[in-house]
């Protein structure tokens, strides 16, 4: 059998794993909260369990942990299901997530978030913890501000109008549900929410008063032409945009760390 899932294998597979030299452990932060009246709830796991198992491939010798969930959602709290863990519980699971795998000798762990509401604790946590332990690679994957302006690009390529992908249970989440599988999707609940620009005032609202007082149905952007092809296309792009990012970060660690030796020589 042949897995990147960590919670799929025997301790002696995973022993003979690190031994064989996979050294990068691959941990998401998701969420479970509202996607809208047509999305399930587990929506952000999928995609993280989906992302993690994708970027391991990418990346080689690398395991993908089990996806964190529930994540930071107090803003989706408005609608009936969603979950939300407390900051410092959230942060405490994501320590001990490092932790346990630097313990069993993981020498990089990447920390990345399939949830909009993570990435800011994320790239704290990552940087505190690349501090608490310097001899192992601790980064963050692409930042939301990436992910906002890939989503963005992807509009214009596919020719969508501005706004199609608002960024939650819009054309890019629901199209990517359907491509992993259309049993996920209720086709016939697709419904717009909010459509037009995400200005920075009006991210404030969704995250302050929450998202109920952006859009009724807990939906950003138009997912009514959403279709598994483009989810496909989507998924490649985005991925290949998370790989540049991770790539990128753990060459800046290299970097660094080489400089951190000659200066101690
Ligand atoms: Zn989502």
């Amino acid at each position: 059998m042949k897995t990147y899932l960590l919670e799929e294998m025997t301790w002696p597979e995973i022993k003979e794993a690190l031994e064989r030299g996979v050294d990068t452990v691959i941990i998401y932060a998701a969420s479970i909260e509202q996607h809208g009246p047509a999305l399930p709830e587990m929506t952000d796991t999928t995609l993280g369990y989906a992302e993690a198992v994708d970027l391991a491939k990418r990346l080689g010798n690398a395991l993908a942990a089990p996806v964190i969930r529930p994540g930071l959602s107090k803003h989706h709290l408005g609608f009936p299901g969603s979950i939300t863990l407390r900051p410092e519980v959230f942060k405490g699971v994501v320590e001990d997530y490092i932790a346990s795998y630097v313990h069993h000798g993981f020498k990089k762990v990447i920390l990345c978030a399939s949830h909009g509401g993570n990435f800011q604790t994320i790239d704290a946590i990552a940087e505190e913890q690349a501090q608490k332990y310097p001899d192992v690679c601790i980064v963050a994957g692409c930042s939301l501000d990436e992910l906002d302006a890939s989503l963005a690009e992807m509009e214009v390529l596919e020719g969508l109008p501005v706004g199609t992908c608002g960024g939650h249970a819009c054309d890019w989440e629901t199209s990517i549900m359907m491509a992993l599988d259309e049993n996920y999707v209720r086709r016939d609940k697709l419904q717009a929410g909010y459509v037009g620009a995400l200005t920075g005032e009006l991210l404030q609202r969704f995250f302050e008063k929450g998202v109920n007082s952006v859009s009724e149905i807990g939906v950003m952007g138009d997912p009514t032409g959403a279709e598994a092809e483009r989810g496909q296309r989507y998924f490649a792009y985005l991925q290949d945009m998370q790989e540049a990012a991770v790539r990128k970060h753990i060459r800046e660690w290299e970097e660094q760390r080489k400089g951190v030796n000659r200066k101690e020589q």
